[in-house]
């Protein structure tokens, strides 16, 4: 029989990071480690998964490594993290942006991701096939006006899985990012706006938003044996939208 995976997704108390941490439960019964910043809603959350819930704020140095000793404690070993935890800043011009919301969006989408990847990796490298999933967004790889910090954070999300990829390929660890579009999640909120769901609607291939479920099911993939040659790759879930 094999050794069931122990699988970490973090921005799991709500949509992307929620979706995926039931998809994984339901479909491959890995052990899961959920995580969240500490709230009523991951609480809720956490009650309904079951397993382990450890709440940590991924800005934090010394609560991302509390995490890591913990899962390392219980399970032994780390083979899978989906990082999902991530922020938006309100629609702002560039020239109107105010530095500290630069900078708070810098922090989680970036720092935060470093944290998480670089936790994982420590104790990944050297024990058997591992797989890091970093959620990037079309705004990886496209511009969107009034979303500048975004943007930076989630181009910076992808090089920095790249560079972790050429670092770690040769330990057994691979890094990905996958590429959303327009997902419906509480984070969308300009999809909840009937004027500017149309107008982001026209631009969209497919002529929808992403179901949550639609990126788990590739982050699921990603944090496979069958994705085993796949890694420093940016691949989209976008109905099409980069391929404009
Ligand atoms: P969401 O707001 O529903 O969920 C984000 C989760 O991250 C929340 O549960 C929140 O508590 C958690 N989080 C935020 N800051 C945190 C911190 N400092 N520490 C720990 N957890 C923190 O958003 P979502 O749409 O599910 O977004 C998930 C990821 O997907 C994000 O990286 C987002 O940028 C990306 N994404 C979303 C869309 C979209 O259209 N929804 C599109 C592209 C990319």
């Amino acid at each position: 029989m094999t050794e069931k995976m122990v699988t970490l997704v973090t921005g799991a108390a709500s949509g992307i990071g929620y979706a995926t941490a039931r998809h994984i439960l339901r479909t491959r019964g890995d052990h899961l480690i959920f995580s969240d910043r500490a709230s009523k809603l991951a609480d809720a959350s956490a009650l309904e998964f079951g397993g382990i819930y450890i709440p940590a704020d991924v800005t934090k140095e010394e609560e991302v490594q509390a995490l890591y000793d913990e899962i390392i404690k219980v399970h032994g070993k780390i083979n899978n993290v989906i990082h999902c935890a991530g922020i938006e800043e309100k629609n702002t011009p560039a020239i109107d942006m105010p530095a500290d919301v630069f900078r708070r969006t810098l922090d989680v989408n970036v720092t935060g991701s470093f944290l998480v990847a670089r936790g994982a990796a420590q104790r990944m490298a050297g024990n058997g096939p591992g797989s890091i999933v970093l959620i990037g967004s079309i705004l990886s790889v496209v511009g969107y006006a009034g979303l500048s910090a975004y943007c930076a954070s989630k181009g910076a999300v992808l090089q920095l899985a790249k560079a972790m990829a050429l670092e770690l390929a040769a330990a057994g660890v691979r890094v990905n990012v996958v590429g959303p579009g327009f997902v419906e999640t509480p984070m969308a909120h300009s999809l909840r706006n009937p004027t500017t769901r149309q107008s982001l609607l026209a631009q969209i291939p497919a002529a929808r938003p992403a179901l949550p479920e639609e990126v788990s099911r590739l982050c699921a993939f990603l944090t496979s044996p069958e994705s085993e040659y796949i890694t420093g790759a940016y691949i989209p879930v976008d109905g099409g939208y980069i391929a404009r």
